[in-house]
């Protein structure tokens, strides 16, 4: 029901209300605030949306946020396990991997999975670099793709691609059926990386 704010008012909202989570309410309430405050932070809020869109990238080892064309925090932390790699849809998916706390092995992210209905096939996603990455030094594989059947098929792809020595796990069940890594608690998550099982 439109309550007669003012048009750039309600552009502002509309604008708002596109983030994950924001509602109709919430978005105007964000919109009232920030028209209303009297300091520098709508401003420094619009500049630091700029600088970070402009400056974030994907880390060009793994494919998990990066700054600029440096590797991503992960892979340049030399106290991580380099021998294990935890093979991710997206970016997104290793925030709540890291949460759980119980991973210190390297990520790589997909950026997808082979979806052929949408014409989405191994050649259209990171899994060329994923095959050059395990040639040095890696000893095992985590699978830890949705359990959908979009996720089942890269799974299942990629334990007949990669190289016969390497131990390759995925996570024991225990996720929602059909749900992503992205939504997974902490406590669930960590227990199925714990009884992770193995793929072949
Ligand atoms: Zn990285």
């Amino acid at each position: 029901m439109p309550v007669g704010l003012p048009p750039s008012l309600l552009k502002l909202s509309e604008q708002l209300r596109r983030l994950p989570g924001a509602g109709p309410r919430s978005a105007e309430r964000m919109a009232l605030a920030l028209v209303r405050s009297h300091n520098a932070w709508p401003k420094d809020l619009a500049t630091a949306i700029l600088e970070a869109q402009a400056r974030v990238k994907l880390c060009p080892r793994c494919g998990f946020y990066a700054e600029g064309e440096e590797l991503c925090d992960i892979c340049r932390d030399t106290s991580r396990d380099s021998t294990t790699l935890c093979v991710v849809e997206t970016a997104n998916d290793v925030l709540p991997i890291e949460r759980a706390g119980i991973y210190r092995g390297l990520y790589h992210c997909l950026g997808g999975k082979i979806s052929p209905l949408d014409g989405i096939g191994p050649e259209h996603l990171r899994i060329g670099s994923l095959l050059e990455r395990v040639e040095s030094g890696v000893g095992e594989v985590i699978v830890a793709l949705g359990n959908d059947v979009e996720g089942e098929t890269t799974s299942i792809f990629l334990s007949g691609h990669l190289p016969t020595h390497l131990r390759i796990s995925r996570l024991a069940q225990g996720l929602p059926m059909g749900g992503s890594i992205e939504i997974a608690d902490s406590l669930t998550l960590g227990k199925a990386m714990e009884n992770r099982l193995s793929l072949r």
